[in-house]
């Protein structure tokens, strides 16, 4: 009660906005979420590692944007490129002269795997197309993806997703029967995902795996998960689609890079558009033909995007591409790392059940006794206490998603970990959950 009443002191101003935006705008938050408890908090400009909100309160955004921003806000070069085409306008329905060409090659340079690649608007559109090509070009009609996997909102990433909600539920509103199209798989369970992908051989077009599973609780996948079903896609003929909208700023080839796997298909979102909507998949270039638009129109597997890849976004994303060079990933990994092993040793200091996943700049923190490695181990954890964490840092100064996710960026400094571990130390001190 004591976290909470901080927090409203806090945020009249907010409050003010709630009232008017949920006027006409369900819960008053236009698009995505946000930090909410149990109103949204608005804000009003950001730069750098902070941002601040419409209160005038100061955060280090560990939310960044969701992942997408691992420069930080207003990267100066990203800032001047989108700045620079936006003057000559934002889009002119063909393509500009330069720009896509610019980013795939750049794209591909890193991504080796993406011979061929298309941009999109959204992830859920990157992942929604990228699945559909799958079921054209094998002509099966079943996708796998894991319990508790996020790939965006359109419905066959819906089945199943999420770690709060009974992860084998089907939300509603979907397509009657869509839960029929979808095999599911026990992440980083290697044996039992290779006899249900045997069962389901004839039927399924690919398989859909986030190298990291996100959203869920920053649990990276066991190099041994990837390479199994790396071997038994290609055993039975399946593509193995790696969606990469999280983990692609994890290391200058992406995570398919660190884990040395070599999908057929990736899907690319968030960091890769400098903040502005941008996503894009691709791959394997005898699969990524079927998309071709002047190939007859029953052949052609159809993607159009009226706002996939236009001017303004991609010069935004090829800036921060550009800008993601060895040395920030580098930095991005230490300060990472670093954070991790604060949290850890905080656990240890208190003895309280701390867990820390994540790898490169990315984390989860869960309040659980037990290792979280999959998604029946992330459900373990205490989401009471991790909204109640995130919330004390929040009356501190730190914007964390409530669920305990988080990043660092390019701009923070070994001080701004010191920080955070600081005020994760006093809330899990002051909260009373321990000793
Ligand atoms: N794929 C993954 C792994 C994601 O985490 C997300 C979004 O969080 C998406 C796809 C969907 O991206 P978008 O929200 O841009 O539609």
């Amino acid at each position: 009660a004591e976290v909470e009443g901080v927090f409203e002191s806090r945020t009249a101003t907010s409050r003010e906005a709630f009232a008017r935006a949920r006027e006409h705008i369900p819960g008053g938050v236009p698009g995505g979420l946000g930090f909410m408890s149990p109103h949204p908090v608005y804000f009003e400009r950001a730069d750098g590692a902070y941002a601040w909100d419409a209160d005038g309160n100061k955060y280090l955004d560990v939310m960044s944007g969701d992942w997408l921003l691992p420069l930080g806000h207003c990267h100066p070069d990203v800032l001047d490129a989108t700045i620079a085409q936006l003057r000559r306008g934002t889009t002119y329905c063909s393509p500009h002269v330069s720009l896509g060409a610019d980013l795939a090659a750049e794209l591909h340079r890193r991504l080796p795997s993406m011979e061929q690649i298309r941009f999109t608007a959204s992830g859920t559109e990157a992942t929604m197309t990228a699945l559909r090509l799958a079921r054209a070009f094998t002509g099966r009609p079943k996708i796998a993806k894991m319990r508790g996997g996020y790939h965006g909102t359109h419905d066959l990433s819906l089945v199943a997703n999420g770690r709060f909600a009974d992860p084998g539920a089907v939300p509603p509103g979907l397509i009657p029967g869509v839960e029929d199209a979808v095999v599911l798989l026990p992440y980083n369970h290697s044996d039992e995902s290779e006899q249900i992908l045997d069962r389901h051989a004839d039927e399924i077009a690919a398989v859909i795996v986030e190298p990291i599973l996100g959203g869920t609780g920053m649990i990276p996948a066991t190099p041994e998960f990837l390479a199994r079903l790396r071997e038994v896609t290609r055993r039975h003929g399946m593509l193995l689609v790696l969606d990469e909208v999280v983990s692609f700023p994890m290391d200058v080839h992406g995570a398919q890079g660190h884990f040395g796997i070599e999908p057929d298909l990736t899907t690319l979102g968030k960091a890769i558009g400098g903040g502005l909507p941008l996503a894009a998949y691709g791959g394997r270039a005898d699969i990524m033909a079927l998309v071709d638009p002047v190939l007859d129109p029953m052949t052609q597997m159809r993607h159009a995007t009226t706002l996939g890849g236009i001017p303004a976004t991609l010069a935004a994303g090829l800036a921060q591409v550009r800008a993601l060079t060895p040395e920030v990933h580098d930095h991005l990994n230490r300060l990472g790392e670093r954070l991790r092993q604060g949290v850890r040793d905080i656990g240890r200091r208190h003895h309280a059940p701390l867990q820390v996943t994540g790898f490169a700049h990315v984390f989860g923190i869960h309040w659980t006794p037990t290792p979280v490695v999959d998604l029946e181990t992330v459900l373990t954890s205490d989401k009471a206490v991790t909204n109640l964490l995130a919330t004390s840092l929040y009356n501190q100064g730190i914007l964390m998603f409530k669920s305990a996710l988080g990043t660092v960026t390019s701009p923070m400094t070994d001080d701004d970990v010191a920080m955070f571990l600081d005020a994760l130390e006093r809330s899990v001190v002051d909260s009373g959950l321990v000793g």
